[in-house]
């Protein structure tokens, strides 16, 4: 049986360049950058090289960009690095109530740790309201952290205005790209933020590598103490291979990017208006406009998601209930519930994003697997009867 990958959001399969691209930094690039004979400076290069790819794509300068261990990692250096290194000022944090738990449980950290965190609502279709950033800010505020996209239910948040907002307010802001950087444009001063994160294996590269966008004259400390690597910000011998994939990865996003989005924006539209036909009861979770081009999250009244993806699994089709993480807690989902819906409907979720490798021939399997699935679901489901 052919298996159909629709979980591009969890995880990117590498590009098999990328990999051609890191394959050399195992074995005869090996050097440590921080050597000062060739084989040290021949890595260095390869390093200094990425980090003007990655720099170049979101309109950065190459020094502005600190490499990580990934997503996770971008987001507690922005947030830790920006509340310790200004708590002179204000212990005040602004934060959305969808974001991921990378920033989520570092929030719940820095409150321990004395800072107070608003954590602000958002609507029907997961969208803050810039008005009620301004409206949350305090002469102690000295951050605002919000989710460029959501990584669930995809909506694109309103970054350029809460950018100004911020500007204009002299805070910081910071914002967790994971999900857009290499699929949409982004640029750091048009959307006027002050840390971004992103991860490679969001964009076909490989795991454990990612990078902050760190605007020059941004006050924090340092993630990582030791040795003088990136700038003393972040210590410990550089991930070599990984941050040539990144680089790798963040170039062919550049070349593809465009056309890329078109052609999945319209097999997202096919995917999303055939569950809403095929199957009733069924509504769309997040924005149906202003999402990420490759997220289709909808809600399947009186059937449980775990039953469909397991359901689906043994079609092959292997989606998603929720974010990757969160998905082994029976936990509703806090972004479905942020928006609205009951435990029964965010429990009744199906996550299907796509990418590279998805085509109208996935999307027709899909739109004649899952109604079939349903049917049956429903056929013996406790939650319908009951209903
Ligand atoms: N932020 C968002 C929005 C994500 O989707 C993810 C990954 O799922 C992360 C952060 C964490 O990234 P990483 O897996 O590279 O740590």
């Amino acid at each position: 049986m052919k298996r159909i990958y629709l979980d591009y959001s969890a995880t990117t399969p590498t590009h098999p360049e990328v990999v051609k691209a890191m394959l050399p930094y195992f074995t005869d690039v090996f050097g440590n950058p921080s050597s000062i004979h060739s084989y040290g400076q021949e890595a260095k290069g390869a390093i200094e090289e990425a980090r003007v790819k990655v720099a170049d794509l979101i309109g950065a300068r190459g020094e502005e960009i600190i490499f990580t261990s990934g997503g996770t990692e971008a987001d507690n250096f922005a947030l830790k690095g920006v509340a310790f290194a200004n708590e002179s000022k204000g212990n005040h944090i602004i934060t959305g109530s969808i974001e991921h738990h990378a920033v989520i449980e570092t929030c719940k950290f820095l409150e321990r740790r004395g800072f107070l965190v608003t954590c602000l609502p958002v609507d029907e279709y997961g969208l803050i309201d810039p008005g009620d950033v301004k409206k949350a800010i305090t002469d102690k505020t000295i951050l605002i952290s919000v989710m460029q996209a959501n990584n669930e239910m995809g909506t694109i948040e309103p970054i350029a205005e809460i950018g100004r907002i911020a500007r204009d307010a002299g805070i910081y802001f910071h914002t967790d790209a994971v999900q857009v950087v290499g699929h949409i444009p982004v640029d750091v001063n048009e959307l006027e933020v002050d840390l971004l994160s992103m991860s490679a294996h969001k964009l076909y590269g490989p795991k454990g590598v990612g990078a902050l966008y760190i605007r020059k004259g941004t006050k924090l400390i340092p993630f990582m103490h030791g040795g003088d690597q990136e700038r003393r910000r972040r210590a410990s011998t550089e991930n070599i291979p990984g941050i040539v994939g990144l680089g790798k990865a963040v170039e062919l996003a550049r070349q593809e990017m465009g056309e890329e989005a078109e052609r999945l924006t319209y097999l997202r539209d096919q995917l999303i208006k055939g569950l809403l036909e095929r199957i009733d009861h069924t509504c769309l979770n997040g924005h149906p406009l202003k999402r990420l081009p490759n997220n289709v999250n909808v809600s399947v009244d009186f059937v449980e998601g775990e039953s469909m993806l397991l359901n689906l699994d043994l079609e092959g089709i292997c989606a998603s209930t929720g974010s990757a993480c969160s998905s082994s807690s029976l936990e509703p989902s806090h972004v479905l519930l942020a928006l609205g819906l009951s435990p029964e409907q965010a429990h009744g979720s199906l996550r299907f994003s796509l990418g590279k490798w998805t085509g109208e021939e996935e999307i027709e399997r899909v739109l004649e697997i899952l109604p079939r699935i349903v049917a049956k679901l429903r056929a013996m489901s406790p939650l319908l009867k009951s209903h």
